[in-house]
């Protein structure tokens, strides 16, 4: 299995249908192939627009953040307004080396295409082609599902009332089982039972329902490893 490699993993959040495009191309031609830019967050594009202008002489920065080069019908965009590049919205792929070669009628059986002749590393679905920016809004949050949204544990301790100085002591080791109790429930995640358990969390449970007859200890097992996990004393 042939694939793509991120030069960057946290821009590793693209559209799941671009991915396995990309990766399909790599096991074709039998090669992995690496990806310098995916997701690119506001931080990671300003940073981006501060190393074109670097790069470009005579390039210059607008209000909005683009870049350019060239004036009137030579004026060309070197790096998107601020928040408006494809990249942001998790649509976009610069692949480096052999990828470059690829020619939009090569790339075409895979759903995917090269928009911009000057930049051969830039790849997209064709189906986002032309797309609102509603939609590409939509298509980045369901792919930033999840990220982001992490607290920290100087966070969790302000959050819960509790001194922030960032260590995991008892206190706060108390004061998170506590609250993993709560979202357990929340989330429908309480069980009570092996069979509960089984039902709840396995793809085929009707292959593991019998054993709990059969096996000598199964149930205690499964829910003594949920106790566990769940941080609920025995
Ligand atoms: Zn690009």
């Amino acid at each position: 299995m042939h694939s793509v490699k991120f030069k960057h993993p946290e821009q590793a959040y693209i559209f799941p249908k671009l991915l396995d495009a990309v990766n399909r191309v790599c096991n074709d031609f039998q090669k992995d192939a690496e990806c310098s830019a995916g997701y690119r967050s506001l931080d990671c594009q300003k940073a981006t627009a501060k190393l074109v202008l670097a790069q470009n002489k005579g390039s210059y920065q607008l209000n909005d953040g683009s870049v350019y080069i060239g004036t009137g019908s030579n004026r060309r965009c070197l790096a998107a307004a601020y928040g408006k590049s494809n990249h942001c919205f998790c649509i976009a792929m610069d692949m480096n080396g052999w990828f470059e070669e690829l020619t939009n009628c090569q790339l075409k059986k895979y759903g995917l295409v090269k928009p911009m002749s000057y930049e051969p590393w830039h790849v997209q679905l064709i189906e986002h082609t032309g797309i609102s920016e509603e939609q590409k809004i939509a298509i980045r949050n369901s792919c930033l599902k999840g990220v982001n949204c992490t607290m920290n544990v100087k966070d969790f301790q302000s959050m819960t009332g509790l001194v922030n100085d960032g260590i995991p002591g008892p206190n706060t080791k108390c004061k998170a089982k506590e609250v993993l109790q709560v979202c357990q429930e929340i989330l429908g995640h309480d069980f009570t039972n092996a069979e509960d358990i089984i039902k709840r969390t396995q793809s085929n449970p009707e292959y593991w329902l019998p054993k709990l007859k059969e096996i000598k200890y199964f149930d205690s097992f499964i829910v003594n490893i949920v106790k566990v996990l769940g941080c609920k004393d025995k």
